[in-house]
């Protein structure tokens, strides 16, 4: 089966004590290791590692030790077969730097009425020995998942995907590096943020480059590579034809082409996972990245307008949970409502910059004017985003700590054409409904920026923030939200 996560591995620790003897702990060996291919079997995103049983303090501070400097190591996942004293856990799990998922279950499904004794008890007692570990996870004040239930229910297949798919996304920004090119956008508040709390918490480094770092990549880029990105656009997307090779705007295409090229070396060479831009700040550029934005996008960076790199990082999150998934994930903003007749609605865009993951359509690629900046208009591609349910996410600095919303939506098709947009763009419903998700989404102070994602649900979002020690707020239908 393939994994969608092949780099990446979460360890699994069988506790238990020396108390029952090489027979039993043999067997609790035995059990575990059938419990881990049972799981590996299940088809999660990443390999589930079996590690022998742990039976005193000292071998689960050390094994503890082995999974903070496994850069494998995604997750650990702990399960007490028998009876694990809990203060054997106590000097592993205060060091343990890896996100903690507490998989309560047991060997056997169903009792055995007619066989069972006191040999059976003894062996498969997690009911309670899981609650003494559980004790010491809440008295130490760990951020853990708790599942319940056997290796054969899906629905525990399902949870322990979606705190890989979180753990994944977290990993992944525990080493990252941004580019920012230069600085948010003047006197816009919810963009900026303190980049040093982000570090700690995230783990990414946001770094700033001058426009004119971009500028010089973008002029080394040659004609031969131009020539090849053109006739790429041409092969995936319906390209007006001013844009064509022959076309009188052709030259703006290969401009577009170029900055893309540009753009794409500076974070290749770099080894950045994702970038910010600012039409405040172009420098030399000659427009707006639009097309660029998009396809780097596409291909799984993260992005922030306006020099947003909260939002990049959300982004770059979302972009490596939803792996392997069918429907997209792109930076977005509300940007303007229906508010009747009929359901209330929002329409979402930006000025270039949305990832064509979201449609299953061929995109058009088309270049208008920009009222913003001073720069030449900008190539970009034109869709709207399919149908279904989707969720919305932000991330804001609350000052002392960070706070992610959430609001789960539908994607609707417009119920008119939209001849006259320029933008890609997305229109839906929010649950529960309009009023009552920007209430409570301005009541927690949400940004206007977001992820959009119709590959996620609000759980891989509210693990990874779990695991972020980020502050969770959501607003869908069955939840009251913030009273604030
Ligand atoms: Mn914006």
């Amino acid at each position: 089966m393939t994994v969608i996560y092949p780099e990446a591995e979460c360890w699994f620790l069988t506790g238990s004590q020396s108390l029952y003897g090489p027979e039993t702990l043999g067997k609790v060996a035995e059990q575990s290791q059938r419990l881990v291919e049972q799981l590996n079997a299940a088809g999660l995103p990443a390999r589930v590692t079996w590690k022998p049983v742990l039976i005193d303090s000292a071998g689960i501070q050390r094994m503890c030790h082995e999974a903070n400097g496994d850069p494998r190591c995604i997750g650990v996942i702990v399960w007490m077969h028998t009876f694990s004293p809990a203060k054997a856990w106590i000097a592993g799990l205060l060091e343990l730097r890896k996100p903690l998922l507490h998989l309560h279950t047991q060997a056997n499904l169903s009792l055995p009425w007619s066989t069972i004794d006191m040999d059976f008890m003894n062996l498969n007692q997690a009911a309670h020995g899981d609650r003494e570990f559980g004790y010491m996870a809440a008295r130490l004040g760990l951020r853990r998942k708790i599942v319940v239930g056997h290796v054969s229910d899906p629905s525990v297949h399902g949870e322990i995907e979606t705190w890989q798919r979180a753990a994944a996304g977290y990993h992944d920004l525990r080493t990252a590096r941004f580019a920012r090119f230069g600085d948010t956008m003047r006197n816009v508040a919810v963009t900026d943020g303190d980049r040093v709390e982000a570090q700690i918490h995230l783990g990414t480094a946001i770094e700033t480059y001058g426009v004119w770092d971009l500028a010089q990549a973008v002029s080394e880029v040659s004609e031969g590579d131009v020539d090849k990105l053109c006739a790429e656009y041409a092969d995936c997307y319906e390209l007006a034809p001013e844009l064509l090779r022959g076309g009188e705007r052709h030259e703006s295409l290969r401009y577009a082409a170029r900055l893309e090229l540009g753009l794409r070396a500076f974070l290749h060479d770099g080894g950045f996972a994702g970038f910010t831009t600012s039409f405040e700040d172009l420098g030399p550029l000659r427009q707006l990245p639009g097309i660029a934005v998009q396809r780097l996008m596409y291909d799984g960076f993260g992005f922030g307008a306006e020099g947003d790199w909260k939002t990049a990082l959300l982004v770059r999150a979302a972009k490596t949970m939803a792996r392997g998934r069918s429907r997209g994930t792109s930076f977005m903003e509300d940007y303007t409502y229906h508010l009747g007749p009929g359901d209330q609605l929002i329409l979402g865009a930006h000025m270039l910059e949305v990832c064509p993951s979201l449609t299953s359509q061929r995109p058009r690629c088309e270049i208008h004017p920009l009222l913003m900046g001073n720069r030449e208009d900008p190539v970009r591609l034109v869709f709207t985003a399919d149908p279904g349910p989707a969720v919305v996410a932000g991330l804001c600095d609350m000052g002392d700590h960070l706070r992610m919303v959430a609001n789960t939506i539908d994607l609707v098709e417009p119920p008119e054409p939209l001849p006259r947009l320029p933008v890609a763009r997305a229109l839906w419903r929010p649950r529960p409904d309009l009023r009552t998700s920007a209430r409570r989404w301005i009541a927690a102070g949400g940004p206007h920026h977001t992820v959009l994602s119709a590959a996620l649900s609000t759980r891989e979002l509210q693990d990874f923030a779990d695991m972020a020690e980020v502050e969770f707020i959501v607003v869908d239908g069955d939840t009251a939200g913030p009273t604030t």
